[in-house]
């Protein structure tokens, strides 16, 4: 069994009854023990890629292979595979200890009563709960009633955990604590893990990698700090980053990226940067707030309209032909609501984009 490729979805489909199809030609793979967002906006297919791996909806086309093995013609129950719903899904009548026991006491799992209770209370211990083990789910918090369905479906031994949503009932104070718990808890048992968000910040932060979805398309699939740096399209640039990227319109023409009040000679531009050639036409030039500096002499010359603080950083917020945008800078920078400053771009850390979304520099 190759390691690197523990899951691998291959050219997988789904289109619903109704014609519409929700993924279309899908392929990743998955290292074993890692953990795996798969991130994108509401719609975009996540949760109809995690149901295909889980059994729950059959693919209208691919293949899922686990371990060397295709789970097509594999029975849910029999997939091997933990799930962890967005809403817990506990049942209101067991104790916490009955909850976590309940898959050891049914089917081909089943178990004697007294190994189950020693596994469920390992998995306990692991999740924090070993407290709670009599008390029912209604009078837990959120962040209990989500470590109650973790351990739930460890106790199995899983080949595949797959997490949907997990943390989006949660205030954002306990979403930050539990998914550092995830974090840890998986790489300490070791499970590879499928986890599903439509939050960027949590996906970066957990994520061993990110496969960014759109509209049933994978849009990049890499490390967090890639999709970052090294957007493969404006769809990522826009969607990775807070604050997020700015984007001006410009165009390209006598060897100048023109915008609406500055010129950029691509000349000074790095040319080994450059993935095809930069034909004259409209582009998006695209860059992060960090990389606008306040300077004596920039590209840019606008006024504050707005600050932000938000930790050891402000948010200064302009309006450049038209649209807002924002610049980055730390605290020791004197500038206040209404200044007029002038803007540096980080010539290395702008992107351009065609209109069709490719990036081009
Ligand atoms: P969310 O974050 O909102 O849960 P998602 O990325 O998980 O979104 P999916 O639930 O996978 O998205 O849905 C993908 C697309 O398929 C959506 O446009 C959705 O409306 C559509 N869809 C989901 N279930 C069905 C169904 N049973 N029949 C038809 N279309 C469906």
């Amino acid at each position: 069994m190759n390691e690197d490729k523990f899951i691998q979805v291959n050219n997988l489909e789904k289109t619903y009854e109704n014609g519409y199809q929700a993924i279309k030609s899908v392929s990743f793979s998955v290292k074993k023990g890692d953990l795996v967002c798969l991130l994108g906006p509401s719609g975009c297919g996540k949760t109809t890629t995690l149901n295909m791996i889980a059994g729950l909806l059959n693919p209208t086309g691919g293949d899922i292979i686990v371990n060397g093995k295709s789970l097509l013609n594999v029975a849910p129950k029999d997939r091997n595979i933990g799930y962890v719903f967005q809403n817990y899904a506990l049942y209101p009548h067991m104790t916490v200890l009955q909850n976590v026991m309940f898959p050891m006491t049914v089917g081909k799992n089943k178990k004697p009563k007294d190994e189950a209770e020693r596994i469920a209370k390992k998995f306990m211990k692991l999740t924090h709960i070993e407290e709670l083990a009599d008390q029912k789910p209604g009078n837990l918090s959120g962040g209990q009633q989500q470590r109650v369905s973790i351990a739930r479906a460890l106790v199995q031994e899983p080949q595949i955990l797959l997490m949907d949503e997990p943390l989006s009932n949660l205030d954002a104070r306990l979403r930050l604590k539990i998914r550092e718990e995830i974090r840890n808890l998986v790489k300490e048992v070791g499970i590879t893990t499928l986890f599903v968000t439509h939050d960027q910040e949590e996906a970066l932060s957990i994520g061993d990698k990110i496969i960014l979805f759109h509209n049933g398309v994978i849009q990049q699939d890499d490390k967090g700090q890639d999709l970052y740096l090294e957007p493969n399209n404006q769809f990522v640039a826009n969607f990775i980053g807070n604050p997020v990227i700015d984007n001006f319109d410009v165009k390209v023409a006598n060897d100048q990226i023109v915008g609406s009040d500055f010129e950029i000679p691509v000349a000074k531009l790095n040319s080994s940067k450059f993935r095809s050639e930069l034909a004259d036409g409209d582009y998006t030039l695209s860059i992060r707030p960090e990389n606008l500096k306040l300077a004596d002499e920039g590209e840019l010359s606008e006024v504050i309209d707005d600050i932000e603080l938000i930790g050891r950083e402000r948010v200064l917020k302009f309006n450049h032909a038209g649209i807002s945008q924002r610049a980055l800078i730390d605290l020791e920078q004197e500038v206040k609501r209404g200044d007029k400053v002038k803007f540096k771009m980080n010539l290395d850390r702008i992107y351009l984009f065609k209109p069709d979304g490719e990036r081009i520099y």
